[in-house]
């Protein structure tokens, strides 16, 4: 195997001089070294061949022993110095102090085709940051982490990638629930990849104990290598660079709302720098339009990281980087600037967005009110999204409102709960629908090309997931090959794969793994 090294991060940031893998506080440093756990069976489940070529392997060196023996952590690459990552992060609203990799590893970091990437184990065993925990990660929330990353990819949603899964061969214990009941589950790795694997907390954890030297050397190294764009000096500089966060965390989570996605956990300490979706946990898809849902059974009683918050909390958790940042900058001015023009801009580019899903390209303010109308009635009873921003493409300028209703009917759960009330709801709204579309000068069928660019037809819902790991846990993945190769085209009509085109079967819709999942993982 052979990775061009690029080792940035280690060799430019203050390391953790106590080399003893024990839990603790960490000072003064922005790693610890660590070594991988070796794991006692370990096998290659898949491998991402795309991402493989974008960090420098081919295709022959995925299938040598060299490959797996390092990514499942059993070999160290020649000339690496693993290492987890010390950040802290607000957890659900609340200071948690110093967190950490409690169970990811990053065990190189590389460089090909004039791009770097930071190459990170995920359960790969204990670290100083595990705290209580035991550094290991079970089979079923790698199999989510793993697909759910390469399907953000295909969407179009900007995230980390997925490299490499592995089982161990080694159990893990789990109480999925919290409820006394735990058991042994498979354990595995996934090889996940990232620019970097900086986050919000690792500002945090620096401006919270006041050590305002390692925040500078933190910011100055990551505006260095990942902002090279900023050239500016002394306070600007890091003003320009929360701006650029502020941005990229802007377009990150308007990508989550369009194709309904659920982050699920959106602590300060999964919230990537580079705007990348990190840290799938307990995330979850927008089956019916409920903006109020949660898939997080922890966060169950407040919601606060519900789906129509996620936008608010994005500007929530950019206030805490923002306080993190205010040492090196002591002005307050231009940080509020930043935050408010979030607010306007989201409020804006979430127009421009909705109005991409629903086909118009002519620019036109009053739309609000027809996109509000329509949420609104997409919670009257319980309407698939997904399917129903697809089949609006079927619409056309000279349907009838009562033709367009048949074309999304598909979209509702139980057809009988579309009472007469709410059938002529919809098509009193599909009259405006209709009325709206004469404006657009393309024709049908350019819009509806257009619109199933922006509405994907597939994505991985909760249940498909749960089908994966059902059978993955048996050993059997072929459900798991499947659904990776359905997921690199959601945009696409597949009709070899026109059987994921359907709603969350009945079994799923409170069962766990599907509707409802936990952060054990
Ligand atoms: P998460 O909610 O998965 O983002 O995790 C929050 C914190 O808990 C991070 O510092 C993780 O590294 C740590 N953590 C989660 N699961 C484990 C585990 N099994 N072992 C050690 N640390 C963990
Ligand atoms: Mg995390």
């Amino acid at each position: 195997m052979n990775l061009k090294l690029n080792p940035l991060f280690t060799k430019a940031l203050p390391f953790d001089s106590n080399q003893n893998n024990t839990p603790r506080q960490v000072y003064n440093a922005c790693f610890s070294s660590v070594s991988p756990k070796v794991p006692s069976n370990p096998s290659l489940i898949h491998v991402g061949i795309d991402v493989a070529k974008q960090i420098g392997l081919q295709e022959e060196e995925l299938k040598s022993d060299d490959f797996l023996a390092v990514f499942s952590g059993t070999k160290m690459y020649p000339n690496t110095q693993p290492f987890a990552m010390c950040y802290a992060g607000h957890q659900f609203g609340n200071w948690a102090g110093q967190l950490g990799d409690g169970r990811a590893i990053n065990v190189m970091e590389v460089t090909h085709e004039g791009k770097n990437f930071t190459l990170q184990l995920k359960g790969a065993g204990p670290t100083p940051y595990s705290r209580t925990a035991d550094g290991l990660a079970v089979l079923r929330s790698s199999i989510r982490e793993y697909l759910c990353a390469e399907a953000m990819q295909h969407l179009g949603v900007p995230t980390t990638r997925s490299l490499s899964l592995v089982v161990t061969g080694d159990e893990v214990l789990r109480d999925i629930m919290y409820n006394g009941n735990p058991a042994y589950e498979k354990g595995a790795i996934v090889c996940r990849v990232a620019s970097s694997f900086i986050r919000f907390g690792n500002f945090e954890i620096f401006a919270a104990r006041q050590d305002h030297t390692n925040l500078k050397l933190l910011a100055d190294f990551t505006i260095q290598h990942h902002f090279p764009s900023i050239k500016e000096t002394g306070k600007e500089k890091y003003i320009h660079f929360f701006e650029a966060v502020s941005k990229s965390t802007l377009e990150m989570i308007l990508n989550w709302q369009r194709v309904g996605f659920v982050h699920g956990v959106m602590n300060t300490d999964n919230m990537s720098i580079h705007g990348i979706t990190i840290d799938y946990g307990p995330y979850g898809w927008l089956e019916d339009y409920n903006p109020t849902w949660t898939p997080n059974t922890t966060d169950n009683q407040h919601k606060r990281y519900r789906f129509e918050n996620q936008p608010q909390i994005g500007l929530w958790n950019l206030y805490q980087l923002a306080n993190a940042l205010y040492p090196l900058i002591e002005e307050t001015q231009p940080l509020e600037a930043i935050l408010d023009a979030y607010t306007k801009e989201y409020d804006s580019n979430y127009l421009q967005m909705m109005q991409s899903k629903l086909g118009f390209q002519t620019k036109n303010e009053d739309d609000r009110n027809i996109i509000q109308e329509l949420i609104d009635l997409l919670q009257e009873i319980e309407t698939d999204m997904t399917i129903f921003f697809r089949n609006l493409s079927l619409v056309l300028k000279n349907d009838t409102p009562e033709t367009a209703l048949t074309k999304i009917e598909f979209a509702f759960y139980n057809t009988n709960d579309c009472n007469e009330n709410i059938a002529l709801r919809w098509r009193n709204w599909f009259t405006k629908y209709i009325d709206r579309l004469q404006l657009e000068i393309v024709s049908d069928a350019e819009r509806s090309n257009a619109m199933n660019q922006v509405n994907p037809k597939y994505v991985l819902r909760n249940y498909m997931a749960q089908l994966c790991i059902d059978a993955a846990e048996k050993g059997d993945y072929t459900i798991l090959n499947e659904l990776y190769e359905l997921l690199q085209n959601p945009y696409q009509e597949q009709p070899e794969y026109e059987k994921w085109y359907t709603k969350r079967p009945d079994w799923a819709k409170d069962k766990i793994g599907c509707s409802m999942l936990s952060c054990s993982s």
